[in-house]
This record gives structure tokens, sequence and C-alpha cells, in this order.
């Protein structure tokens, strides 16, 4: 069956660098529906970033495309799917590992899959050659009473 979503939106901007900040922000913004802490809120900020910068830099290069966000909300969770039609992956298990890079040169650590899975709670790569990538992520956003509940478990030192 077909999930139902409560929220959705679509993304769509040409693949320059200075339009990682605006895919990040409205991204940020879209989010903030489901009311996230500032740290949910900046985990998923950096994971837009790296996705977005990833089909800037490897799935263009230096061409020009468009790049694509899905952005879905559903009860506590945001769902994101970060696409271009660029030159596609080869291997995803190698491009997966920390540190590896093709682009060493560019002082590029390798580091972003590792960093997208690390931030988001599920991260996926689909990849074709010559056809492109989407990266597909879900974060869930923990509930206001469950923050709520948690704060007040808190010692009085640990809140300030
Ligand atoms: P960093 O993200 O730390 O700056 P990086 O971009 O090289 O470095 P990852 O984001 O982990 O590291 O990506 C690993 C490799 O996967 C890249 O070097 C590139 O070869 C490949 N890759 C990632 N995203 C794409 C994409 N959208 N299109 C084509 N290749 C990609
Ligand atoms: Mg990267």
């Amino acid at each position: 069956m077909k999930d139902i979503f409560e929220n959705e939106m679509k993304l769509e901007f040409v693949s320059k660098s200075s339009n990682e900040a605006f895919a990040r922000l409205t991204v940020a913004a879209f989010a903030a529906q489901l009311d996230p802490t500032i740290e949910e809120l900046a985990d998923i900020k950096t994971a837009v970033s790296e996705a977005v910068t990833n089909c800037i830099i490897h799935g263009y290069e230096k061409k020009q495309g468009i790049v694509k966000i899905i952005g879905r909300l559903k009860e506590n969770e945001i769902l994101l799917e970060i696409s271009d039609q660029g030159k596609g992956i080869e291997n995803i298990a190698i491009a997966k590992e920390p540190l590896y890079t093709t682009k060493p040169d560019l002082e590029r650590s390798g580091m972003g899959f590792t960093i997208m899975e690390s931030f988001m709670d599920t991260m996926e790569i689909e990849s074709i050659v010559g056809l492109g990538t989407k990266i597909t992520m879900c974060k869930k956003i923990k509930p206001k009473l469950q923050k709520e509940e948690e704060f007040q478990m808190l010692t009085k030192e640990e809140r300030n």
C-alpha cells in the first residue's frame, strides 16, 4: 500500500555551489514543521548539504544540471530524496566507505556518505552509471512530549 504523507514538497535547482545553502535552508524550513530540536535540525541540514554537494561536484562535475529534492513529512519523520541526472556511481559499496573519494585533489575527505549515514536514521543510495544518483534518507524527530519528559528527568545541573 502507498504511504500516506502529511505533507510533501519538491524543489529543483541548477547545480551551482551557491545553491547549496538555498537547498539546506529550504529543507530546514520544511522540517521545522515537525518541531525538531536545534541538534536534530542541524543533523538534517548537514546531511542535505553533503548530498547536494555530491550532486553538484560529482554528479554533474563541470557541467550544469538539475538537482531535485523531494521532502515528505509523516507523523514524526522526515523523508528526503535528493537526486541528480549526472554521471552515476560505478561501485556504491566502495563509494560508501569512509575516506573513499574520487576527488582528493579538491580537498574532499571522502566522508560525505558516512556523515549522512550517521546524522540520519537511514540512508540509501541508488545509482546507474550515465543516468544519475538518488539518495533517500529518513530521520525520526522526537515528539515534543517525549522531549519535555526527558528534560524533566535531567537534574538541575544538567539543565543549566
Ligand atoms: P566529502 O564528501 O568528504 O567532501 P566525497 O564527496 O568524495 O568527499 P562522499 O560524499 O562520501 O565523499 O562520496 C564518495 C564518492 O562517491 C565520491 O568521491 C564520488 O566518487 C562518489 N559520489 C558521491 N555522490 C555522487 C553523485 N551524486 N554522483 C556521482 N558520484 C558520486
Ligand atoms: Mg561528498
